[in-house]
């Protein structure tokens, strides 16, 4: 079973502790969300599980991550990406002075993507999930709208044909029609198969989305269950749904 298990994990910046046993699961199929204000560790926690963390100069102090049985713990980043842990950073970072066309070439370069066949196949379902990337190709990213930037930033994820997605906050910063086009989208890849591990501030959007959800608060969950147990709480209604 393709899925992710997440243990007792700890991580610390320096002096810094970030995540105190944090333990969660994505299991195959799932869209499982993290909500969390500020700071309370869920870029961390999508750091330790693609093995970027010691690009932040983090560092896992305990615990652990294995996705479908194997043991993340020790690969390099693109080696997580091999095994199809693919994310999606906050603030979309897609390559400014690059093309969309070359942008979505350079997603393609991680060892999952395959032969030229399966880059073309996985261009044509970004284009047919995406169509403004096709009609875009040769623009630089850099002058895409913030959500066509977040559909760049995606759609270069998937040319890498994850299996398990690890998405940062995809809704940030954008309009709210636009913040509902990418959860679509989001929930159309999950169709075709891909789970999803999602951190998000806007909980109303999220807990739509996920079947499962956790709250993060400083480093610690302090709440999980099915997300419509959760989006009925009275603490994440008030919380983190402005509902009092
Ligand atoms: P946000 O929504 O603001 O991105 P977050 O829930 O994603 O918040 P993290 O970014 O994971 O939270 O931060 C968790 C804690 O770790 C915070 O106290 C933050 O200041 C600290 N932290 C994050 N990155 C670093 C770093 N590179 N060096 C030192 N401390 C860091």
């Amino acid at each position: 079973m393709a899925s992710l298990q997440v243990r007792e994990l700890s991580v610390g910046y320096g002096p810094v502790r970030a995540l105190r046993a944090v333990s969660l699961d994505v299991p195959e199929g799932a869209v499982v969300v993290v909500l969390g204000g500020n700071g309370a560790g869920k870029t961390t926690l999508l750091r330790a599980v693609s093995r970027t963390l010691a690009f932040h100069r983090g560092a896992v102090t305990g615990g652990g991550v294995t996705f479908d049985g194997t043991p993340l713990d020790g690969l390099a980043p693109a080696r997580a990406v091999a095994a199809g842990v693919v994310q999606v950073p906050e603030g979309r970072q897609v390559f400014a002075r690059m093309s969309v066309a070359d942008n979505l070439r350079a997603g393609a370069l991680g060892a999952r993507a395959g032969s030229r066949a399966d880059t073309a196949r996985s261009l044509a379902r970004v284009h047919e999930l995406f169509p403004v990337l096709a009609k875009r190709a040769r623009q630089r990213a850099g002058l895409l709208s913030g959500g066509e930037q977040q559909m760049l930033a995606l759609g270069r994820a998937l040319m890498a044909r994850p299996r398990l997605l690890l998405l940062d906050e995809p809704s940030l910063g954008l309009a709210p029609k636009m913040a509902a086009t990418i959860a679509a989208t989001i929930t159309e890849i999950n169709a075709s198969g891909t789970s999803v591990l999602l951190v998000e501030q806007n909980a109303a959007l999220a807990l739509r989305l996920a079947s499962h959800a956790y709250v993060l608060e400083v480093g610690e969950v302090t709440l999980s269950g099915p997300a419509a147990d959760l989006a009925a709480s009275d603490e994440v209604r008030r919380r983190y749904l402005g509902i009092t």
